[in-house]
């Protein structure tokens, strides 16, 4: 599509000037004003906003002059901020405070919003502009900023991979691609739901369920009786290994869950994902030789940090035999505890072995710990005062500026104050902890106000938890695992804080997906640091220091059964490539011929250990099939190579200190996608990443 006319129309859409999205917010950093904003008023911004969108980026397309980086770049940049106060407000509050009229917006104006950027990302005559800046600058009689020509550059290529050097027959085809892509990825989803509740097991015997919590017995009870069955119902989680293994005593039991689980989508019959999973693979394959790539890997890793599949093939290769040797060790010591013979464990098996093993070498008990760990504390002796060692920044609540929700709270970020001048403050925090019905499940970082210079913003970031709310007047307690995703989160937010950028989509966290995780994995690991652990796991009550001994366990414990955990990931990222890498010639026609390929691609990876099937097997795996993350799962471990190393780079630098967390900030967190992000992290580690911190931190060397 490269004409305009037909998205034009509405442009003439009026937003009521009452509506609070009409114009920026008074409030301080540009906050929205939630005490204003109600449901009715996210769809006619959000329509107004598109309207106002189309009509700047017209102006942009048919401005006579020719383009420059001011009247084409920068004017894409500053363009749609209607749109992009309205959008961003309804989004975050869509999976963090839903209702039933946010769900019902969300179904009209998602395929609105997806046409109106595919008119923006087909548009002839934008490409044109930018196209003739990018080969100006290539002949030399355009000279640009560094962050001007990486901005040029993605924008040349975000325009290249939407199709708009093709010709119009092919861009007919790739419309065609996308849109079929499209309603598989649903119908594999769907297919997915329906053949979880097909598998569920179905318990009549209660003594089989021996072992299991009350909490997870009465779950069962209420499931089988909402599908109107007798007896006990353990339904499935997504992924291979069902949580409910660790503790069933019946091993007949045991078993039948984890065949059930494992049969998923390759049962025959309706529910059957195998014809659709490789149409997807096959279309995908086309879409990317359309595009001029070998393969839908490779046209995912163009994009990303990794640049190209063979990077992502080698250090998934160089982690694999590590991984299962790990595993293998695992397993003998499983087989040890249950009287198997070594090398016998069943996938079945593993976990209720490995709780066995855990409680006898480690002993660690949740609710021993949980007085230590209380939330307030946590944040302002933990996560803050990290942020505030490193960074030198400090944090005030602001009880007078409302969140979208009575439970968030605000609080205004400040810089460390520079002799002789007003400390004018950095940003806003706001945290909403507590999880809630209206809350999806899982902890995130968004960004309500992006920071840019060129459009002299100062950035506002939230942070989602779904930590449970304790009765009025009690203490939060947390978990082990809260703490670190506390901190986890609190590393998107300084991502998101600390930017110092010019253009808005270079903001904070606009980096690709195999990079993003990173700096909050990072971030992480002061929550392990001794100065700050002290310094937040004190007894609520009693003011008294965690003992020394019960952190040396939880320390100790890290490494147990990263065997397992790291071989079941893996075996799964491998599958995602093994799909993606093929051509459309070379995807399977038959749909038996599914399972076959995947127990060759595990073999030819060396990750075909029966003991440690992959996490989600093909049939089954909705992130590459039901959604968006084809080829791109490996990510998760991409950015964690990463991390291992920079937390290797604080040690080798004296640790926790202002210098480190300043170098730390200016030349990674502030540059956001401002140039390739692994160019920021050879700045601050001086080299390439090396992956043997990794190794050595999943217990793998
Ligand atoms: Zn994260």
């Amino acid at each position: 599509m490269t004409s305009s006319n037909a998205t034009l129309q509405g442009a003439d859409a009026v937003l009521d000037p009452a509506n609070p999205f009409a114009t920026p917010s008074a409030l301080p950093y540009e906050l929205p004003d939630f005490a204003a904003i109600r449901e009715e008023h996210h769809e006619p911004a959000i329509v107004a906003g598109m309207a106002a969108h189309r009509a700047e980026v017209e102006a942009i397309a048919t401005n006579p002059e020719p383009a420059t980086v001011e009247n084409t770049l920068e004017a894409l940049e500053r363009a749609g901020q209607l749109l992009g106060r309205a959008a961003t407000a309804f989004y975050n509050q869509l999976p963090a405070d839903s209702t039933p009229g946010l769900e019902d917006i969300q179904e009209r104006i998602a395929p609105q919003l997806a046409a109106h950027q595919d008119a923006i990302g087909m548009d002839a005559r934008l490409y044109a502009r930018v196209k003739s800046l990018a080969d100006a600058a290539e002949a030399g009689t355009l000279a640009l900023e560094p962050d001007t020509a990486y901005l040029l550059e993605k924008q040349l290529t975000r325009f290249e991979r939407a199709g708009i050097a093709l010709s119009e027959a092919d861009q007919a085809t790739l419309r065609d691609l996308n849109s079929r892509i499209t309603s598989l990825q649903a119908s594999f989803g769907r297919k997915l739901l329906a053949g979880a509740n097909e598998a569920s097991v179905l318990v009549t015997d209660e003594s089989e369920l021996a072992g299991l919590s009350p909490d997870a017995k009465a779950g069962a009870r209420a499931a089988a009786e909402a599908r109107g069955q007798d007896g006990w119902l353990l339904e499935m989680q997504l992924f291979t290994h069902q949580n409910v293994l660790a503790s069933l005593e019946d091993a007949g039991l045991r078993a039948r869950v984890q065949e059930a689980s494992a049969a998923r989508g390759a049962t025959g019959g309706e529910n059957d994902t195998r014809e659709v999973l490789l149409e997807l693979a096959r279309l995908r394959a086309q879409h990317a030789r359309l595009l001029g790539y070998e393969h839908h890997a490779a046209y995912i890793a163009a994009d990303a940090t990794a640049g190209t599949t063979d990077a992502v093939n080698q250090m998934l290769a160089r982690l694999a035999p590590a991984a299962v040797a790990n595993a293998r060790r695992e397993a003998t010591e499983l087989a040890k505890v249950g009287g198997a013979a070594p090398g016998t464990v069943a996938a079945a098996d593993w976990s209720y072995l490995n709780e066995a093993v855990r409680k006898e070498r480690f002993n660690l008990d949740d609710a021993a710990l949980r007085p230590y760990l209380e939330l307030e504390r946590i944040v302002h002796d933990g996560v803050f005062k990290a942020a505030n060692l490193l960074f030198g920044l400090s944090f005030t609540e602001r009880a007078d500026l409302p969140g979208y929700h009575p439970d968030v709270r605000v609080f205004e970020v400040f810089d460390a104050p520079e002799p002789g001048e007003p400390n004018t403050g950095l940003g806003l925090f706001l945290a909403d902890w507590y999880t809630r019905e209206s809350k999806r499940g899982g902890a995130w970082m968004d960004s309500l106000v992006s920071q840019s210079h060129l459009l002299g913003r100062r950035p506002v970031v939230v942070n989602n938890l779904n930590i449970v709310k304790p009765p009025a007047g009690e203490p939060t307690l947390l978990v082990w695992d809260e703490v670190t995703t506390l901190f986890h989160e609190f590393g998107h937010a300084l991502h998101g804080l600390l930017s110092d950028v010019r253009y808005p989509s270079q903001s904070g966290t606009s980096v690709p997906r195999d990079f993003v995780e990173y700096p909050s994995q990072v971030n992480e690991m002061w929550s392990w640091e001794p100065e700050i652990l002290r310094s937040f796991a004190v007894h609520h009550r009693t003011g008294e220091p965690m003992p020394a001994e019960w952190v040396d366990t939880m320390l100790a414990s890290r490494i147990w059964g990263e065997g397992f955990a790291t071989t079941e990931y893996l075996a799964a990222a491998l599958l995602d490539q093994a799909w993606h890498q093929l051509t459309p010639e070379q995807v399977p026609t038959s749909v038996e011929e599914v399972l076959p390929f995947e127990a060759a691609a595990l073999a030819a990876a060396g990750v075909d250990f029966e003991s440690v099937p992959p996490r989600y097997r093909t049939t089954y795996f909705n992130h590459i099939f039901g959604g968006g993350y084809s080829a791109g799962y490996y990510s998760y471990i991409w950015s964690e190579v990463l991390d291992a190393d920079t937390v290797e780079w604080y040690a080798e630098n004296g640790g926790l200190t202002r210098e480190n967390g300043e170098a730390f900030r200016r030349k990674l967190l502030a540059r956001g996608g401002s140039q390739d992000p692994l160019t920021s992290f050879e700045d601050l580690r001086g080299r390439t990443a090396d992956i043997a911190p990794l190794l050595k931190r999943r217990g793998l060397a």
